[in-house]
């Protein structure tokens, strides 16, 4: 057997002891960098709440941490409470158990406005915007989700995916950002995961694949800000029923995992979904369409 020493300051140690004088100054202890207090830290969630009391209590708008996110309504105060330990938790918790490692990289304020007045009127107060949609958005300049809540929590959990897509997959494309977002528009617990349930958007778009006016699903991976900009009027429509399609044959959570680890190979996500589906696009285009005409809502 081979005697190992163990390195003990005897054995380690210098042979010969140098002379104090010559003895290197002892470094002086450097203090640690300070770390970044995370922007959704509890800390921060209280301060923020503080804030907005301070600012908007006088009004009665009722504020609470829910987090990672602070949320502010003008309704009555259970109301205000019960989408905030309702629909945000429960958003957060399965879009986390599926999707997401991080929380948002800021601390983003959920504003409930109980009414379209409200909403408008505040929307143009607060952010200085006009709104452009009636039901609700995300603005990651003002750091807010801006919700007509009387219109239901549909559009809530539909917002509250984009801050989670921006932390956690800073690449992903628009057409993926808001197909699986407008998934979640209509949604419920399936084996205690959260699912996409068909939906308003299911009836335009059996029209337009009717009509033929449905993009391939190259056009659609591939259109960049186009997804805005040059939508056909099908684009959200298009994304959200490829993510159900996915979600139906248990490749939706895959998919994302796949997409995002080779983005910077497959920015549009169109190849891996193409090894996804097989990799024949026209066979999966025309089992999809037929999928999609078999859909009903309600
Ligand atoms: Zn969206």
């Amino acid at each position: 057997m081979v005697g190992l020493l163990a390195c003990s300051a005897s054995a380690c140690g210098p042979a010969t002891s140098i002379p104090d004088a010559a003895k290197p100054e002892p470094e002086p202890a450097k203090p640690e960098p300070a770390k970044p207090e995370p922007a959704t830290s509890d800390l921060a969630l209280d301060r923020r709440v503080a804030q907005l009391e301070a600012e908007y209590g006088d009004r009665g708008w009722v504020v609470l941490a829910e987090r990672p996110f602070v949320v502010i309504g003008d309704g009555h105060p259970q109301r205000v409470e019960s989408h905030a330990r309702g629909t945000v938790r429960w958003a957060v918790e399965k879009l986390e158990a599926a999707y997401f490692e991080l929380p948002p990289l800021e601390l983003i304020t959920i504003w409930l406005f109980e009414t379209a007045a409200s909403y408008e009127q505040n929307v143009r107060e607060i952010f200085d915007d006009e709104p452009d949609t009636p039901y609700g958005y995300y603005s990651a300049k003002h750091r807010a989700l801006v919700m007509n809540i009387g219109t239901g929590g549909g559009t809530l959990v539909h917002e509250i995916v984009h801050p989670y897509m921006e932390a956690n997959f800073p690449a992903c494309p628009s057409w993926f950002n808001e197909g699986l977002a407008s998934l979640y528009e209509q949604s419920a617990e399936r084996g205690g995961a959260i699912v996409g349930l068909t939906n308003w958007r299911l009836a335009g778009l059996q029209a337009a694949l009717v009509a033929k006016q449905v993009p391939s699903f190259r056009e659609l991976c591939e259109s960049g800000e186009g997804f805005y900009t040059a939508d056909p009027g099908s684009n959200y429509a298009q994304a959200r029923y490829l993510c159900y399609w996915l979600q139906e044959q248990g490749l939706l959570r895959r998919y994302f995992a796949e997409f995002r680890a080779h983005a910077s190979q497959d920015p549009s996500g169109y190849a891996t979904l193409e090894a996804l589906v097989g990799g024949d696009m026209i066979d999966f285009r025309s089992r999809w369409e037929s999928f999609v005409l078999g859909l009903s809502y309600p």
